[in-house]
């Protein structure tokens, strides 16, 4: 696996792009869409949850909120920087 961009908090909450972003471990179920659609920024760890990777600055901030939109189970959740939700609504 690449490097992580937290890795004291594999998960996140990280911020990216003025954006914070994490992933509800709880509700992910490792379907891995949001890799499909933004490879810079996610993988699957060895529990096969989501975790955010330090190329994820070098992603679109559109393209990571698609990925998060992607997620059959919403557990990509992005704020902006005053801690509005982004995604999911
Ligand atoms: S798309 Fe959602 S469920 Fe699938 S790995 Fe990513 S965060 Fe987890």
């Amino acid at each position: 696996m690449s490097k992580l961009l937290d890795p004291k908090n594999p998960s996140g909450p990280v911020k990216i792009k003025k954006m914070r972003v994490w992933v509800d471990r709880d509700l992910c179920i490792g379907a891995a869409t949001c890799i499909a659609v933004a490879a810079k920024t996610f993988d699957l760890d060895s529990e096969a949850k989501a975790v955010i990777l330090d190329s994820a600055t070098e992603e679109e901030k559109e393209t990571i909120i698609e990925a998060a939109k992607a997620c059959p189970v919403a557990a990509v959740i992005i704020e902006d920087e005053n801690g509005n939700r982004i995604f999911p609504k």
